[in-house]
């Protein structure tokens, strides 16, 4: 087996979770070349491969017998700028929230609601990450991937990614599409969302009444910090399960014996609905089976305080969703990336 990738290494400083299972081959690629190097070394040798970032939307449930090719590009680079619509591309091992302090240090405006969230540019289009009324679809103008059945590289316009709540093409079709670099169009005149969660109060608190991109970005940091585990010090992947989507009829079912149902209209006339609120009235925030828990402040983020496996996540994960089923007829989906 080649030289430069390790054997049997263990995952859990490259995932967010925590979880201690092993690679059967590990490798990092810092450019190009050495993505189809590892790809076509892979391939072989008959070598599944797992592409990761950040690991910090991974639930690994059994030792990976793959090769772990994590993605360690980096580059940032305007491309156009106009004077007020600016361009920019970044490698896809780039980590997420120093490319947004990057962007608010240039005065240009659109990430800031996107601050803190954890991981890497190349995954960001996967679950087309989103966070306080601000979804990466907003400010995407395009990506690059490489099409691991053909070895050809493609770019992908806004709508050919097929992005919608916490989705994408990329996410539907796993192991087929390797993002390479992706590129936002930014601006130099914030158009400001602050009417999402706690954001305005917090600046009201803050003493700023005409908020700068860089003021929200502080504001909503400093709201993240408070109220998510930092996994650093507790293994967490953030929300563990999407909110779902139900129909009115539902909506107004759940409303009539939980009249504090917190509940969002959508477009097509159904209800968003929190499932952490969800998951709260059915009990469960706090609760703890050995070293998987639920998160004492966040009932939507599982949390492992040590020693926890990926499976005894993934049993308690079921066993919420089979709660919440029960009690209100509503179907929770996992958030997280499931291997
Ligand atoms: P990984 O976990 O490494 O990978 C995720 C998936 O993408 C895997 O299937 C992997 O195979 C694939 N992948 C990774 N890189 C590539 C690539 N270059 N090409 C193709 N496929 C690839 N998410 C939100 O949407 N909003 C939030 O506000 C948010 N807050 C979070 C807070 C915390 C504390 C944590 C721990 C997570 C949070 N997340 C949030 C989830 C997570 O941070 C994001 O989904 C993030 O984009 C994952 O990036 P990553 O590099 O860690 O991906
Ligand atoms: P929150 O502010 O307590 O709100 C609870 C839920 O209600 C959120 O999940 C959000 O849905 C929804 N919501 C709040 N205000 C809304 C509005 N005005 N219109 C429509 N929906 C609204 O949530 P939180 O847990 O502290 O998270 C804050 C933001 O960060 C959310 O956008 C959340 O998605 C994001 N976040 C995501 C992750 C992750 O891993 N995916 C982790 C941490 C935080 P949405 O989730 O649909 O926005």
């Amino acid at each position: 087996m080649s030289g430069q990738w390790q054997q049997q290494v263990s995952l859990k400083p490259y995932n967010t979770f925590g979880i201690d299972v092993k690679a059967r081959f590990f490798t990092e690629a810092h450019n190009d070349d050495e993505v189809r190097q590892a790809l076509a070394q892979a391939a072989g040798q008959d070598v599944p491969v797992l592409v990761i970032g950040g690991g910090s939307n991974l639930l690994l449930t059994a030792d990976v017998q793959s090769l772990v090719l994590r993605m360690a590009s980096r580059g940032l680079r305007i491309l156009s700028d106009d004077g007020e619509r600016v361009v920019v591309e970044a490698e896809a091992g780039e980590p997420w929230h120093p490319f947004v302090q990057w962007s608010l240090s240039q005065g240009l405006a659109g990430l800031e609601n996107l601050s803190l969230i954890p991981g890497t540019v190349g995954a960001a289009p996967m679950q087309n990450i989103g966070a306080y009324g601000v979804e990466i679809k907003d400010v995407f103008v395009g990506l690059t991937a490489l099409d691991r059945q053909t070895g050809e590289l493609r770019d992908f316009s806004l709508e050919e990614c097929g992005f919608a709540y916490r989705d994408s093409l990329f996410k539907r079709n796993p192991g087929r599409w390797l993002i390479l670099r992706v590129r936002f169009a930014l601006s130099r005149m914030m158009h400001a969302h602050l009417d999402y969660g706690p954001v305005r109060q917090r600046l009201s608190e803050q003493g700023v009444d005409q908020p700068t991109a860089q003021n929200v970005s502080d504001a909503i940091c400093s709201i993240r910090r408070e109220k998510l585990p930092d996994p650093i010090e507790l293994g967490n992947a953030g929300s563990f399960f999407k909110n779902p989507v139900v129909a009115a009829v539902l909506a107004d079912k759940i409303r009539l014996q939980h009249p504090g149902l917190v509940a969002y209209p959508q477009a097509d006339g159904q209800y968003k609905l929190a499932a952490g609120w969800l998951i709260e009235q059915a009990g469960w925030k706090g609760h703890r089976e050995g070293d998987a828990g639920v998160h004492r402040l966040q009932s939507l983020v599982l949390v492992n305080y040590g020693q926890a496996t990926g499976v005894q996540l993934h049993q308690l994960a079921q066993k919420i969703q089979a709660d919440i089923l029960e009690r209100f007829g509503v179907e929770l989906e996992m958030e997280p990336n499931l291997y």
